[in-house]
């Protein structure tokens, strides 16, 4: 089949197709055209991955209220207020608008069917098996290549930001695409590249979340927030061989048992809700009880549930458990945290807007304010839904110099890294972030990080060719002479957007000095008043907001 021609110039060029990005192209006014570019194929993200599901407070025991009272809880005095409001207030028109597009949420009867999911006071998560990742994006997906207007371009990487030398703003993106890099021009970029998680060893992200987004708006001078906050999920896979994979939180919802190897649910030692606390409570229960007993995991045994619920509800995890040798009926499960979502992101308001005119952001590379230091479960897909809805009402910048031809540079082969090399700088780093900046976290094993770290900057500073591309001029086009370099490429602008998110979260975890949410400093175990405040990064400047009201 025949790749895709990208164009030299778009009205609007969305990075990603998760949810976020699929949602977003599809919102976008029609008569833009619109590129939509995604590093894997189309059907390749972290949305994919979704299992728990999507909240939204519909059921007639519910209420806006409730959902924005326990989503201000999990987000532990950091969320903004008016974000969240709007977040739960636009949910149910979202969830309306993905029906009508196809999504087929499990139902009881005619109605909706919800669930219950950790630190939620009442169910309202929508749900499609557990699979509800899939069933939303497989539909976005598919409405979106029925879009004439819309032209979607898989494999190509973006590299970077252009932007305009006199205004500031974002004209246009670089990326690397059928070996060459190139300059793409457009009159409004948006950023919507998912998470970080790949930056930490243990991760129950995929491979593609390397954070690209909030690395090359960094480097484009943007204003990025809460970087600190990360959330490990308690439960994810733990067995030898096997990927990190995630046990949603709706299995204890629906009566999971958390047991350590004595079979007894040390979870309600640390916190009254037990193992429904809220996500931080319960990973970090979960570590502190293997430091104190020196094991590798703890059991999440399924048996209180109904053989014929788990069937119905969790068949992919059933499957996944089969396929690594775990009966699911007759025995417990071994899990332990991993790193699963990044709270902080590239500062946006209500409408997607970032701090770069023509640049916006949307989905777990942005920070919206909704999830403060602590996101609620099934919060996310439902902010990349209603963030993304916001591009609707995208206003266009004026194209400049839009005549500027690009100067053309042949580069050879060998002068590429080696694929190897890459591998062996990002598989350090990565040690390097969950030993240091996991679960516990202190000042002094930050700061000897950040030092290690740096050193891992400098050796990856003097591989073959970075210097050149890290300080490419807009407008040179790049030839390779074989198409296999962006594999290359890619893996050298992954490792380089790794090491700069490494760095970022190391320092932003030293500036908080107190525990909250998804960030605990063992030398700094309370939370602290005077820290009820947003982590504002630009630059080089760390500052703190103003205070957020209760
Ligand atoms: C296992 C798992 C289970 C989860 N379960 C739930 C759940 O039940 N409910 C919930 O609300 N949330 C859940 N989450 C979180 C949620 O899935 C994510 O926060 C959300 O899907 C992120 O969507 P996104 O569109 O922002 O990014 P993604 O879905 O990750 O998409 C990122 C896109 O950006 C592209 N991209 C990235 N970098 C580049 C680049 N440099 N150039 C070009 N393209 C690029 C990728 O190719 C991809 O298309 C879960 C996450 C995981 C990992």
């Amino acid at each position: 089949m025949s790749q895709p021609q990208l164009s030299d110039l778009y009205d609007a060029l969305v990075v990603g197709a998760g949810a976020a990005g699929l949602y977003a192209a599809l919102c976008l006014p029609r008569h833009y055209r619109v590129g939509l570019i995604s590093k894997d194929a189309l059907a390749l993200s972290a949305s994919d991955w979704a299992q728990g599901g999507i909240a939204a407070a519909i059921a007639p025991e519910d209420s806006p209220e409730l959902h924005i009272h326990d989503t201000l809880q999990a987000g532990a005095g950091l969320c903004d207020r008016e974000a969240v409001e709007f977040l739960v207030c636009q949910a149910s028109q979202c969830i309306e608008s993905l029906v009508d597009l196809g999504v087929e949420f499990d139902r009881h009867g005619t109605q909706l069917a919800l669930t219950l999911e950790a630190a939620h006071s009442r169910r309202r998560v929508l749900h499609a098996a557990d699979t509800t990742g899939r069933a939303v994006v497989s539909i976005l997906g598919e409405r979106v290549l029925q879009c004439p207007h819309i032209t979607t371009i898989p494999a190509a990487f973006a590299l970077s930001l252009w932007l305009h030398p006199y205004t500031g703003a974002c004209q246009g993106v670089s990326v690397a695409y059928q070996g060459q890099i190139r300059w793409i021009r457009a009159r409004a970029v948006i950023l919507a590249t998912g998470g970080g998680g790949q930056v930490f060893a243990q991760t129950t992200n995929p491979a593609l979340s390397t954070g690209d987004g909030v690395a090359i708006a960094y480097r484009a001078g943007a204003l990025l927030r809460d970087l600190e906050f990360f959330q490990f999920h308690p439960t994810a896979l733990t067995k030898t061989g096997a990927p990190h994979f995630l046990i949603s939180e709706a299995v204890r919802g629906e009566g999971a048992h958390l047991v350590d190897a004595q079979g007894r649910r040390f979870a309600f030692d640390y916190h009254p809700q037990g193992e429904l606390a809220p996500r931080d409570v319960v990973s970090r229960a979960i570590f502190s009880h293997l430091q104190a007993t020196a094991a590798p995991h703890v059991w999440l045994d399924l048996r209180p549930i109904p053989r014929e619920t788990i069937q119905k509800r969790f068949p992919n995890i059933l499957q996944v458990c089969q396929h690594w040798g775990i009966d699911i009926f007759s025995e417990p499960i071994s899990v332990a945290p991993a790193a699963h979502y990044w709270m902080g992101g590239i500062a946006t308001d209500l409408q997607s807007r970032t701090s770069i005119p023509g640049l916006y952001a949307v989905g777990e590379t942005a920070s919206t304010g909704v999830h403060g230091a602590n996101r609620l479960a099934s919060n996310s897909l439902l902010e990349c839904i209603v963030f993304g809805a916001q591009l609707a009402h995208l206003e266009l910048l004026p194209v400049l110099d839009e005549g500027t031809t690009q100067q053309k540079v042949e580069v050879m082969l060998e002068a590429l890294p080696a694929p190897e090399q890459l591998e062996a700088i990002a598989t350090s780093l990565k040690a390097l972030m969950w030993q240091s900046a996991g679960i516990c976290r202190s000042a002094e094993v930050l700061q000897a990080a950040i030092a290690e770290l740096s050193e891992l900057q400098q050796e990856f500073e003097q591989l073959p060719s970075t210097q050149f591309f890290q300080n490419l001029q807009p407008g040179t086009l790049v030839q390779f002479p074989f198409p296999e370099c962006d594999r290359t490429l890619r893996l050298w602008g992954e490792t380089w957007n790794l090491l700069e998110i490494g760095q970022l979260i190391l320092k932003s975890a030293v500036f908080r000095q107190e525990s909250r949410g998804g960030h605990y400093r063992s030398d700094f175990s309370q939370t602290s008043t005077t820290w009820q405040t947003h982590t504002l990064i630009q630059n080089d400047r760390w500052w703190q907001s103003v205070p957020i009201p209760d």
